[in-house]
């Protein structure tokens, strides 16, 4: 019994075997039932209609005295791949000239295609002649009954098989002995043929083993790089995981610094270009590099602005520390603004961070006042150290809002 997924296969054969049809699940694989027919002691393989296990049915088609062509009615959408799949099945030499039986499934279906409809579009006549299979078409419904209350046509359809079947018992008996026969000889040949191969492989390992013990290699993983054997000591497994994470926990912060700096220098790059008019090709070939510098050079900055913070926040209202880091002129990062004209004149709030930036940092600005209140005193009259703007590394000063 073979169709496409969804024909409803299984439903129709636990109809026939007398079980509730729609308690069922997609077949996987196959399913097997065994049933006696009148005098007929049948067995009936469903094969799971999936596109990527349809490659197993031939495996069944020496042993079949016949075939069971499930369609689904209802699915006009779907009509040209059953074609194509009952064509395919037809076509199969240890399958033409068997008997057929398509059953033009979900009748019960409002818009389902008719009998004569499903002949036209799967081109039933054309392909039963031209593979010499006798055939008969049923239009039913698989939900409709089981055991005894089973769709009559489904009924019908069965006996019609049978009854080929029966008629042209021993000619088919023959064949199909003989098909199996051929079958089971080609799945020993190709069996040993595995066997020989694996046996060879085996062989080499070994004597390149040998070899490598002779020349007095021990890295054998470099000779031939086997799979790891799944059975890992559970405590190498967990240490190699722990490993892993940390790994990835390092690149993932890599890649943030990389993701900020790339759309920082992207904003920059377009600047640039409208300011100097550099050539497109010239900017290509810089780019990477300039991606390169600038993760280099965040990450230093990362690293030493803990370091930075705490040297601004300690340092005198009369000493003036800067901090330059050594960069190509777009990528200059701006001094700490410790000036002591700072507080004097209104303080502009600091950038926002640019999207994709990190921002732990901007936690630690020193708090603004509103804009016109700012105090510069203390709550006890004593002079507040100025306040310090820091701007974000490697932005320049009409940065970010414009
Ligand atoms: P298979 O993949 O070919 O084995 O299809 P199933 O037998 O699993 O059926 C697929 C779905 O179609 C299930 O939900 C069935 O209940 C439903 N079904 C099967 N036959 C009929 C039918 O004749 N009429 C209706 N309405 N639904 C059906």
């Amino acid at each position: 019994m073979v169709g496409l997924d969804n024909a409803g296969k299984t439903a129709t054969a636990k109809g026939i075997q007398g079980e509730h049809p729609e308690d069922v699940a997609p077949t996987v694989g196959f399913s097997k039932i065994d049933l006696r027919q009148g005098k007929f002691e049948v067995t009936i393989f469903d094969l799971g209609g999936g596109k990527r296990i349809r490659g197993i049915w031939k495996n069944y088609y020496a042993e079949s005295y016949g075939v069971i062509f499930v369609v689904d009615s209802s699915d006009e959408e779907r009509m040209e791949e059953t074609k194509e799949t009952m064509s395919e099945v037809l076509r199969h030499p240890r399958i033409s000239g068997k008997p057929v039986l398509v059953l033009a499934n979900k009748q019960d279906k409002e818009g389902a295609l008719g009998e004569a409809d499903v002949i036209e579009c799967l081109s039933l006549e054309k392909l039963v002649n031209e593979h010499k299979c006798l055939c008969q078409i049923e239009p039913c419904s698989a939900v409709l009954g089981y055991g005894k209350k089973i769709d009559k046509s489904i009924k019908k359809g069965l006996y019609w098989l049978l009854h080929i079947i029966a008629r042209d018992f021993e000619a088919l008996n023959e064949r199909i002995q003989k098909d199996t026969a051929e079958q089971r000889a080609l799945e020993e040949q190709e069996k040993r043929e595995r066997a020989e191969r694996v046996r060879k492989l085996q062989e080499e390992r070994k004597q390149r083993e040998e070899q490598a013990e002779l020349d007095g290699t021990s890295d054998l993983a470099e000779l031939d790089p086997e799979p790891m054997n799944p059975f890992q000591p559970i405590a190498s497994v967990i240490t190699e995981n722990e490993k892993k994470l940390g790994k990835e926990k390092k690149k993932q912060k890599m890649e943030k610094v990389s993701d900020g700096c790339h759309l920082k220098h992207k904003m920059e790059h377009e600047q640039i270009e409208t300011e100097s008019q550099i050539s497109d090709n010239g900017q290509k070939s810089n780019e990477s590099g300039l991606v390169e510098n600038y993760k280099e050079a965040l990450t230093q900055q990362l690293e030493n602005e803990d370091e930075t913070d705490q040297r601004s926040s300690e340092s005198d209202n009369g000493k003036k520390k800067t901090k330059k880091l050594r960069m190509k002129r777009n990528h200059r990062v701006e001094p700490v603004n410790t000036d002591d004209s700072a507080p004097k004149s209104p303080t502009p709030p600091p950038p926002p961070p640019p999207i994709g930036w990190g921002t732990p940092k901007v936690t630690r600005l020193p708090k603004l006042e509103p804009l016109g209140e700012t105090r510069h005193n203390d709550f006890y009259g004593k002079p507040l150290p100025p306040l310090a703007v820091r701007q974000r590394p490697n932005s320049d000063a009409h940065d970010v809002i414009s």
